[in-house]
């Protein structure tokens, strides 16, 4: 667990970034299904790098995850290894389209939209332990982790303080920001899930 962060805090990174492309990007209109299931895949995606960690937040998350947690992880390797890099999040972002594709049959929703929903939240999560201490092999195989900013006293540890005091409430207040400046975009996106 020292070396994860928080689950709530990639779950509001996940959002924060889900926020900030609805916000500026121009996001197609969704059934209310859609929306709601890219919500759900955007937590997943959110929390989907920790799988290489049995005790992290998205295996708590499922039924029985904590076993299935301790079986593969003998399989996935250390913590922040190949599902923290490029590679990693190339080979989830294939699987991901390949269960999506199968599902598509039985849930009537656009899943390109989940597809982005979800791989948006994976790549937050990278983003958001990039400036932890530990940093992440960003070009796994290459054993070298980085961190921003460079200096590792300069970046914060996973689950300190500064993660509790500084990060998670920063997370609210851009996530307050978007919805401020970008209110008009915002409103005309919700009013027009479902329609
Ligand atoms: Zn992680």
């Amino acid at each position: 667990m020292i070396f994860s962060m928080t689950g709530r805090t990639h779950d509001l990174a996940a959002f924060t970034t889900l926020t900030y492309f609805i916000a500026t990007q121009h996001v197609p209109h969704m059934s209310l299904g859609t929306a709601v299931t890219a919500f759900a895949a955007n937590m997943i995606g959110g929390l989907m790098p920790d799988i290489d960690d049995a005790t992290s937040d998205f295996w708590q998350k499922i039924p029985a995850g904590s076993f299935f947690g301790k079986v593969l992880h003998p399989l996935i390797g250390h913590h922040r290894m190949i599902s923290h890099s490029f590679v990693g999040m190339a080979i989830a972002g294939y699987l991901v389209h390949l269960l999506l594709d199968a599902m598509h049959h039985v849930l009537l929703v656009d899943m390109t939209v989940v597809w982005w929903a979800l791989m948006i939240g994976y790549a937050s999560h990278l983003v958001m332990d990039f400036i932890t201490k530990e940093g992440i092999p960003w070009f796994f195989p290459i054993p070298i982790r980085f961190g921003f900013p460079p200096f590792k006293f300069l970046r914060i540890r996973t689950g300190g303080p500064l993660e509790q005091f500084f990060i998670f409430p920063g997370l609210i207040a851009v996530n307050g920001y978007f919805i401020y400046v970008y209110y008009p975009v915002i409103l005309m996106f919700v009013r027009g899930i479902g329609k």
